[in-house]
């Protein structure tokens, strides 16, 4: 009796350690369905894909949409967990987050880690500057730049402009307000990212109008959302929703709300197209 206890105790260790570490790919579509909860890891100060409305205090944006309609199209409801650019993949990987919606892009490196669903939104990263300060990269060698630990951000400016010391905060508005004080030349991030932060300082009196971001590009950022390795039926579920928004026009309208002609967006000048176009083609 006292063996087979001992026997139950250890086999209880072992699945607790398995499932607990997120070692093995659960089914995240049937967990979630049982729970009645998709708990999102998402960002909470980055307009307008993850940030949180200062009057009503729900988590807002395009990211947040996305979400909100795979939730609903599951039947549960959905808990926003904040996350950073360098936590969100060991967040996910340890189980504490269902799905990545946050500004994440898609890369060769991090999908031997998580998987990704299709491409639903393009952008390229960029650097947001005092106006008149950077007209080419010459003008950032050897000089501060900030950006965001784990970001793609902060491995392509290191290439980019080896000369520079790069300022790594946790995250952008951290670097913005480097910018601001001057302790920093430039802040680099996806072209997107820089234009909500850009917003802010616009509708600032004491910042409008003396901020830019020149037309300097070093890289190309497909998002996607974050699923765990192996979790081919929820990762199944998810691209097949965003085909379905993509074809149900629900894709467009998410993507006017947020960057369409009558927002105040500085990308809507149509040269980001929304890249539900091309989802199912990655
Ligand atoms: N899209 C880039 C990345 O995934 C930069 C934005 C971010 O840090 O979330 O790293």
């Amino acid at each position: 009796m006292a063996r087979k206890v001992g026997f139950l105790i250890v086999a209880l260790a072992l699945v607790v350690a398995v499932f607990g570490s997120g070692a093995l790919a659960a089914d995240t579509l049937a967990a979630v369905k049982a729970k009645g909860v998709l708990v999102a890891g998402v960002k909470d100060s980055l307009p307008p894909f993850g940030s949180v409305d200062p009057n009503t205090k729900e988590f807002v944006g395009y990211d947040i949409d996305f979400v909100k309609y795979i939730a609903h199209k599951l039947g549960v409801k959905v808990e926003y967990k904040p996350v950073t650019s360098a936590n969100r993949i060991p967040m996910l990987m340890e189980g504490r987050v269902d799905i990545d919606a946050c500004t994440m892009t898609k890369t060769p490196d991090r999908a031997k880690q998580i998987g990704f669903s299709y491409t639903y939104f393009l952008t390229g990263q960029k650097f947001l500057t005092k106006k008149g300060t950077v007209k080419s990269l010459k003008d950032l060698e050897g000089k501060k730049i900030g950006t965001a630990k784990g970001s793609t951000s902060e491995q392509n400016v290191k290439k980019a402009v080896p000369s520079a010391t790069i300022l790594s905060f946790d995250d952008y508005p951290q670097g913005v307000l480097a910018l601001e004080q001057g302790k920093v030349i430039a802040v680099t991030t996806d072209e997107s990212i820089l234009a909500g932060q850009l917003g802010k300082l616009q509708k600032n009196p004491a910042t409008r109008g003396k901020y830019e971001i020149p037309d300097i590009q070093i890289s190309n950022e497909p998002y996607g959302l974050g699923v765990r390795k192996g979790d081919t039926k929820f990762l199944d579920f998810v691209n097949a929703t965003l085909l379905e928004m993509e074809k149900n026009g629900e894709a467009k309208k998410i993507w006017n709300r947020w960057f369409g002609p009558n927002t105040d967006s500085p990308i809507n000048r149509g040269k980001f197209r929304i890249t539900a176009d091309r989802m199912g083609l990655e």
